[in-house]
């Protein structure tokens, strides 16, 4: 059990601690307002997000995957995507990505990983475009900006729609500027969903999500889409769903969403204090870009040879530890024998990754102390 190791890999009760009181006061709140789906606490949330990421249109919804789904959908209603179109995504994803797409009718055109980011390798995505390709979702993974020259280059001359799948982001800026203006993760693109699931760096106490967009025209479309379909009361343009925001739960979310830099300054003061006291010689951990604020560090993602063997010691020194991913989106049996995730280009970064990759505790529910205690008990152990 992860709560009896000495370092847990997330103990959400401390994580949730010193804002126990503020969360407290909001759930109250609603409690006696009478309203509980939508309504005035879902309008300011949206505004903060808006704000805070520098997008025009936020809409809350029900959680990430709807948010990835929402857009897609969406897209494909007013007419800028159709069934069949492909997009780029990265093979080294959580399944969600993949999900949103092929519920949506697209088809997946898997990426390679970069050595160095761990993210899409964007040198990568010009090879990747056919005739059919229409739009790209970088997915800012391990909290990491997905964002580059590159990239914005690769869009522009074709043209592509850029969905970002911010889930584990927020908070990250990037060095290059977004097609709008923006520097903030989710905010880069086209549109960005993001994810309020309790563990991500702003987490809900249950699920919740947010679709931010550039675009008034899809703005409209997810927010009638996520309320069945229904641009005003009793009148539906769409064949939608119910992927609303609960109102306790943006309430909650304005809370932690005002102490979104104190939760992503302590996981920046843990990776650094890993980068600099982890000395393992097969310990490689993750490269820190010269612009500092490119990551929100959601995971702090090292690559060792003998996992299994890394994972026991770890365990032996009460050291918590998870795995992100062990099985990447294509090798799941739930696309195997469909033809939708073929590999159409070779991904060996994501194959040495999927066999290579350990998270280690990173939130502010570990204190850099601890991080530092970590990283000396990991320098104790011997070759793997
Ligand atoms: C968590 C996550 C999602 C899905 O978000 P939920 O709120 O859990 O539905 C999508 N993509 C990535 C990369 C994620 O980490």
């Amino acid at each position: 059990m992860a709560d009896e190791l000495k370092y847990p890999f997330l103990d959400m009760e401390r994580l949730n601690a010193p804002l126990a009181d503020e969360l407290r006061q909001a759930t109250l709140r609603v409690i006696d307002s009478g309203r509980y789906v939508g309504g005035a606490e879902v309008e300011a949330f949206e505004h903060e997000l808006a704000s805070l990421v520098r997008a025009p249109y936020v809409i809350g919804v029900s959680n990430g995957l709807d948010a990835l789904r929402l857009i897609l959908r969406a897209y494909c209603l007013i007419g800028r995507l159709a069934p069949g179109d492909e997009i780029i995504i990265p093979a080294n994803t959580y399944i969600a990505t993949v999900l949103a797409v092929t519920d949506a009718g697209l088809r997946p055109v898997l990426v390679d990983a970069d050595e160095h980011t761990m993210n899409l390798d964007t040198s990568l995505v010009e090879q990747a475009i056919t005739p059919r390709t229409r739009a790209i979702m970088p997915v800012h993974l391990y909290g990491r900006a997905c964002w580059d020259k590159k990239l914005v280059e690769t869009v522009r001359s074709h043209n592509l729609i850029v969905v970002e799948d911010n889930a584990q982001a927020i908070g990250a800026k990037s060095p290059v500027r977004g097609l709008f203006g923006s520097d903030m993760t989710g905010a880069l693109g086209h549109a960005g969903a993001f994810s309020f699931y309790p563990t991500k760096n702003v987490g809900a106490l249950g699920d919740a999500g947010a679709v931010a967009t550039h675009d008034a025209e899809l703005a409209a479309a997810v927010r009638a889409l996520a309320n069945y379909g229904s641009d005003r009361r009793y009148h539906n343009i769409y064949q939608g769903f119910n992927c609303r925001l609960d109102t306790i739960q943006a309430a909650l979310l304005r809370v932690r969403l005002a102490h979104i830099q104190d939760e992503n300054s302590a996981r920046f003061a843990n990776a650094s204090c890993y980068r600099n006291e982890i000395h393992h010689p097969q310990v490689r951990v993750p490269e820190f870009s010269v612009y500092l604020y490119d990551s929100v560090w959601h995971q702090f993602v090292v690559r060792v040879p003998d996992r299994d063997r890394f994972m026991q010691l770890l365990a032996q020194a009460g050291i918590g530890a998870d795995i992100h991913y062990a099985t990447p989106p294509h090798q799941q049996p739930c696309y195997a024998g469909t033809g939708l995730l073929d590999i159409p280009h070779p991904i060996p970064v994501t194959e040495a990754l999927a066999r290579e990759v350990v998270s280690l505790p990173v939130s502010s529910a570990t204190t850099v102390r601890e991080a530092a205690e970590i990283a000396h008990l990991i320098n104790d152990f011997p070759t793997l």
